[in-house]
């Protein structure tokens, strides 16, 4: 068997197309584009061009995109005071804090310092609580991305065997909500679970977040399985050059599973995408319009 390649950079593009659709919309009801935020604190490179892209993609959508850089050595005072000031921003719907941030900052308490009306990073406890309630939350951008793809390959999801390897509050903990939501039967499996290997095997949506290149065998994988696979790691190659790859061995997986998604071109372009549509979430939700049809 040879896997479906399930192409998160065509389904992104797709996404950015509705959202932008939907921005014009909201545009003229709110009579000003809908606007993010995004902070960004030191000069970390792959923070840099994470930022750069998100603001790029935010202005190509046709909503406003607002970069606040502070040094290095900003405290967490003045990250919270730049906070509070986007909380208070009207014209701000959307406040990303980019991680990780330096040391000398708790970054718990910046996060949660956010208002929740306004966190399309999903991370405040607030949006956590009322995604594991059901309520209508603001959910993480990577763990929605996930859910679409998985859409795209099988439709409904409702009765499927799911297994999120991997307990992040960013990835696995929210994935594991949606596909509840989505009436998955679900199985979070971690560092301390027992035969990883027989857990994986069980899934017909095998959704792995766990930050190991690799990690998973193709052997792991229940023939014609769902693979989702979010880890995104460099790692040197033997000519010395580097390249990104999963936390999923994609020759030997692509060999058993039904469909798979490549890294990079997979679960990556998902999360930007995602965070345009969390931030037209956010301004229909402040402003009291429908939530926008995406
Ligand atoms: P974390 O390091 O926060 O969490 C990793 C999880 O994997 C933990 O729950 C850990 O278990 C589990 N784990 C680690 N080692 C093993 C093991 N040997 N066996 C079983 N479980 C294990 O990572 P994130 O969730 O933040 O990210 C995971 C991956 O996804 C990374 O590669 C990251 O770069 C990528 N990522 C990609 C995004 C995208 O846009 N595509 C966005 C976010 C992340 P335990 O809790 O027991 O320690």
């Amino acid at each position: 068997m040879t896997a479906k390649i399930l192409d998160g950079k065509a389904v992104a593009a797709e996404v950015r197309a509705q959202a932008a659709q939907e921005a014009a919309r909201i545009a003229v009801q709110l009579g000003r584009k809908p606007g993010l935020a995004v902070v960004l604190v030191g000069a970390d490179p792959a923070s840099e061009v994470y930022v750069r892209n998100k603001g790029r993609s935010t202005v190509e959508a046709g909503m406003e995109s607002f970069e606040h850089k502070l040094p290095e050595t900003a405290s967490e005072a003045e990250v919270l005071a730049l906070v509070q000031k986007l909380n208070a921003d009207d014209k701000v719907d959307g406040i990303l804090v980019q991680l990780p941030l330096p040391k000398q900052i708790d970054s718990n308490r910046v996060l949660n310092a956010v208002d929740p009306a306004k966190d399309v990073d999903g991370f405040h406890p607030m949006n956590a609580g009322k995604l594991a309630t059901g309520l209508p939350a603001l959910a993480p951008c990577t763990p929605v991305g996930c859910v679409i793809i998985a859409k795209k390959a099988h439709g409904s999801l409702a009765g499927l065997e799911a297994v999120v390897l991997g307990r992040s509050n960013i990835v696995g903990k929210p994935l594991a909500q949606l596909l509840l939501q989505e009436n998955a039967t679900v199985t979070i499996a971690h560092s301390r679970t027992k035969d990883l290997a027989a857990v994986a095997r069980r899934a017909d949506i095998l959704c792995v977040a766990i930050g190991k290149p690799e990690f998973v065998k193709g052997d792991w994988i229940k023939p014609g399985a769902t693979v989702i696979d979010v880890g995104i790691n460099r790692i040197q190659k033997p000519d010395g050059k580097t390249k990104l790859v999963g936390d999923v061995a994609y020759e030997e997986a692509a060999k058993v599973a039904g469909a798979i998604t490549p890294v990079p071109g997979g679960i990556g372009p998902m999360t930007i995408a995602c965070l345009l549509v969390n931030t037209l979430r956010a301004a229909c939700a402040r402003a009291g319009l429908p939530a926008p049809g995406i």
